[in-house]
C-alpha cells in the first residue's frame, strides 16, 4: 500500500471507532498487565468472566501473593493454560515487588524482564497503560497486516517493524486497537467480510469475499464446486 492509502486506510477506521480501546477489563496498570498475560490463546471476554471478580478485591502484587497461586487458580481454571498462567501472574507479582517497588515500570524492556511476559504483552501495556505508540501483534492484527498488504511479514516481528515503519501520525498510538477490532468483526479469520468493509478499495486482499445471496456469492460457491 502507498503512504497516501494507509493514512487514508486508517483515516477511515479512526472515523468509525474514534477513542478504540482494549475489551480486557483492568483498574489499573497492574491488573492490565495481569489481564494481557491471561489472554495469551484465550478470547477477551474469557479472561474478563474471570477477572471481574478477581480484580474486585485482588488489585496489586502484594494482594495477589497474599491470594496464592491454588487460590488464583480458582479464580482463572475457565481460562486456557491456566495453571501455566497462575504461576507466572504469582512470580511476575513477586518480581514487580522485588524490583520496581509494586508498580508497573513504564518500560519495554523492564517488562519484558517479568515472567511470563513477552513481546506482544510488552507492547499492549505500554500502549494502554502508558500511550506508548507501540504496535502489539496478535493473530487480528497479524492476519489485518499481511491481508491487506499494510505490513506484510512472515512473523510477529516482521509485521511489528512493518507497522512502525508504515503507520503515520495522528494514528500511531490507536492503531493496535483499530487492527484488532477490524480484523475480530470484519476482517475475520476464517471468513473476511469484504462485502461491508470500510477499506475494501485500499486492500490488496483477492479475491474480496461476497455479500451473502448476491449474484456475485452464488457465481463463487458455484465455482468452488466445480473445482471440487
Ligand atoms: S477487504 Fe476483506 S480482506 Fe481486505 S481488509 Fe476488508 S475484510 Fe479484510
Amino acid at each position: 500500500m502507498t503512504r497516501a492509502e494507509i493514512a487514508e486506510f486508517f483515516r477511515r477506521l479512526h472515523d468509525a471507532t474514534p477513542q478504540p480501546e482494549t475489551e480486557l477489563e483492568y483498574v489499573n496498570e497492574y491488573t492490565l498487565l495481569v489481564a494481557v498475560v491471561l489472554s495469551a490463546q484465550a478470547t477477551d471476554a474469557s479472561v474478563n468472566l474471570a477477572t471481574r471478580e478477581l480484580f474486585r478485591t485482588v488489585n496489586a502484587p502484594h494482594a495477589m501473593l497474599a491470594l496464592g497461586e491454588e487460590g488464583l487458580k480458582r479464580h482463572i481454571r475457565t481460562i486456557g493454560l491456566f495453571n501455566t498462567k497462575a504461576k507466572n501472574v504469582i512470580s511476575l507479582s513477586q518480581a514487580l515487588i522485588e524490583r520496581h517497588g509494586g508498580e508497573v515500570p513504564a518500560d519495554f524492556e523492564a517488562l519484558q524482564k517479568l515472567p511470563g511476559v513477552g513481546r506482544k504483552t510488552a507492547n499492549v501495556v505500554m500502549n494502554c497503560a502508558f500511550g506508548a505508540e507501540t504496535f502489539a501483534v496478535d493473530t487480528h492484527v497479524f492476519r489485518v497486516a499481511n491481508r491487506t498488504g499494510l505490513a506484510p511479514g512472515k512473523n510477529p516481528l516482521e509485521v511489528e517493524t512493518g507497522l512502525d515503519k508504515a503507520v503515520p501520525p495522528p494514528f500511531r498510538r490507536d492503531a493496535h486497537h483499530l487492527l484488532i477490532l477490524h480484523g475480530r468483526y470484519v476482517c475475520k479469520a476464517r471468513l473476511p467480510e469484504c462485502w461491508r468493509c470500510i477499506v475494501a478499495d485500499l486492500c490488496r486482499y483477492r479475491p474480496k469475499t461476497p455479500a451473502p445471496g448476491s449474484q456475485a456469492a452464488a457465481r463463487a460457491l458455484a465455482a468452488k464446486r466445480r473445482r471440487k
